[in-house]
């Protein structure tokens, strides 16, 4: 069902934190049929922990360790960009650039490209945010122009079917072989790309390798993880599903692995070489259809400069301004005290790598202090960045996670409410607290919200409303800018304490409390709630009363959670 957020709100002095958008509230209530027509069940998750159904990362490395890469006949290198819109420290490019130069010693008319597939359907079936798409878009034109430096055509091809189908399918390994073939003039060629771990891209690249045509040589590579997920395991050879326990081994694997004299991680450095003789930039022609970027507000927005010397400079200007203040401003919601980089990370503008890398210099190459407490700001930050790394060892290791089941099971017998209006009043940041309208505003108008607004809201959605907190998390999706699969899910299971190491489930924010610490003066809600600005103590006309009581909402939560679990 299609309703105006202007129209749904009283008076016009939303205006200003509600841009007038048509949303379909409906999709977000369960996975897209269309593309998911037999979602998974819990049976079918549970066939995934007792190994009675192999996980798609382990199909994957199985085959690539069968694969032998030969340069034999060989005269074209592909390297496939995806969520790695970067030239520098990317180890799938970097490794088509050493096999390139192998090849061109045994023949001198070999060429190297690179690609980049949009098709819409995945886009719509992960559901991106406009905000996203524009920054893909723009961050390959900029990637264009660096590689043209180099002399490396980017292509950007075009996957589309009446039907609509994912990267997974056979129509698209099919139009791919045809397009591989076609650019290789029909000779044998390598093609590299980086892994992406959620399940849908994870069969799309399994079909790959299965396909016959021995033409298409394929290697796949871990790149956007700083440890590669399934290197750390407990000392009995188990999988983590704990954080700290995995991050001390993460610091340790580091340490292991440092060569002495050298930076924390090894980056993946490329010749500034000119890497094919002819050359001509061909400008790729593509706009975002209306539908992608419906949601973001017609008003006024800029788009970040997208590029890789543009992210650098943040996270360097982030260090020199910001990061020594990191553990005392990280969640204040007016401060902006984090590295806002998450956009950059999250489309692979800027490796992690190079992220701790600069974030090491500043504590001495010391990521960690003896005794975690007492984590300087900087070792926090790298903390953080150290949580995306797990939520990706998690969606390996728990492919259902990115299948729309939680990875505590016992969490599907949750009763939630799930009335379809109160979620529309989340949504639109029109819930009568005012801290949760003043974050969900922000994240309608922005694309963008911090760790602590996020935490707060999802809190507040999955324990105080009883809603299922997978509605919040394709809201999320669809809005944020810069939206993880593995990260959100893991973001959301934490606070809605249905995912992994997640929050007690008797661990409700209080709303009042989180309004004295992380916004004492009010400055983030008067901003964002223009209507409290001169209310004094007494709720204004135009702003509505609280859709729940906070302590009866939370003595509800406990009781229907603790039924299911
Ligand atoms: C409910 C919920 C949903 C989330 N959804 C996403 C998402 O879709 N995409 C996303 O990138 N992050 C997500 N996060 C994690 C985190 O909120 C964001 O990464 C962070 O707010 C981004 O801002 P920043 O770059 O300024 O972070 P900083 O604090 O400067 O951290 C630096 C980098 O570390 C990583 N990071 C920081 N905190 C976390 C975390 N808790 N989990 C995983 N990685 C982290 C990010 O890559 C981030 O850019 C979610 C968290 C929650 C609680």
């Amino acid at each position: 069902m299609k309703r105006s957020i202007a129209s749904s709100s009283k008076g016009n002095v939303y205006k200003r934190s509600r841009p007038d958008i048509e949303h379909d509230f409906e999709q977000y209530h369960s996975v897209n049929k269309k593309y998911y027509p037999n979602p998974i069940t819990r049976k079918g998750a549970n066939q995934f922990n007792n190994m009675s159904r192999a996980k798609p990362i382990e199909i994957l490395e199985e085959l690539l360790r069968k694969h032998k890469t030969s340069l034999q006949d060989a005269s074209t290198v592909i390297h496939w960009f995806r969520n790695d819109l970067r030239s520098s420290d990317n180890v799938g490019f970097y490794k088509s650039v050493k096999l390139f130069q192998q090849l061109k010693q045994r023949d001198a008319s070999a060429k190297l490209y690179a690609i980049y597939i949009i098709n819409e359907d995945d886009w719509r079936a992960h559901m991106d945010s406009g905000w996203k798409l524009k920054f893909i878009i723009e961050a390959l034109k900029s990637l264009q122009e660096s590689l043209a430096e180099l002399h490396v055509p980017l292509l950007v091809w075009e996957f589309h079917t009446l039907e609509g189908a994912l990267s997974n399918s056979k129509k698209f390994v099919e139009f791919f072989i045809e397009k591989c073939i076609s650019l290789s003039s029909g000779k044998p060629m390598i093609i590299s790309a980086n892994i992406e771990y959620q399940t849908d891209e994870l069969y799309r690249d399994i079909r790959l390798l299965e396909q016959e045509d021995q033409r298409l040589q394929l290697n796949f590579y871990h790149d956007s993880c700083i440890v590669a997920p399934g290197l750390l395991t407990t000392d009995k050879g188990t999988r983590y599903s704990v954080f700290t326990p995995w991050y001390k081994k993460w610091v340790l694997y580091l340490s292991r692995h440092r060569k002495s004299g050298s930076e924390i991680c090894q980056l993946h450095k490329i010749e500034p070489l000119k890497y094919n003789e002819s050359f001509k930039l061909e400008p790729f022609q593509y706009s975002l259809p209306e539908e992608f970027v419906q949601y973001i507000p017609k008003l006024k927005w800029c788009l970040p400069d997208v590029s890789e010397a543009a992210a650098l400079s943040r996270l360097k200007d982030f260090l020199k301004t910001k990061s020594f203040k990191y553990n005392n401003e990280k969640d204040t919601l007016c401060l902006g005290g984090t590295s806002n980089l998450s956009v950059y990370i999250t489309t692979g503008v800027i490796s992690t790598r190079v992220v701790v890398n600069e974030a090491s210099h500043t504590c001495n190459g010391q990521i960690m202090s003896k005794t975690l407490k007492d984590n300087s700001s900087i070792q926090n930050f790298i903390k953080e960045v150290a949580w995306r790394d797990f939520y990706r060892h998690c969606m390996c290791n728990w492919p259902y996670t990115s299948m729309g089941i939680p990875y505590r099971l016992d969490t599907l017998d949750i009763k939630w409410e799930n009335d379809p209006v109160t979620f529309e009043r989340w949504c639109i940041g029109n819930t009568g607290i005012p801290i949760v309208d003043a974050i969900m505003r922000k994240l309608l108008y922005t694309g963008y919200i911090n760790n602590r607004s996020r935490m707060i809201t999802a809190s507040f959605l999955s324990k105080n409303l009883l809603i299922d907190w997978r509605w919040g998390e394709r809201w999320f999706m669809k809005h944020l800018i810069d939206g993880d699969p593995s990260s959100n899910t893991g973001g959301w299971g934490f606070c809605s304490s249905t995912g992994i190491d997640a929050q007690p489930y008797f661990r409700v924010f209080n709303m009042d409390i989180q309004t004295k610490k992380y916004d004492p003066k009010m400055i983030f809600i008067n901003e964002w709630v223009p209507e409290l600005r001169h209310s004094e103590n007494q709720r204004p006309i135009n702003y509505p009363e609280p859709l729940v009581d906070l302590k009866h909402s939370r003595e509800r939560a406990l009781e229907v959670y603790k039924d299911a679990m």
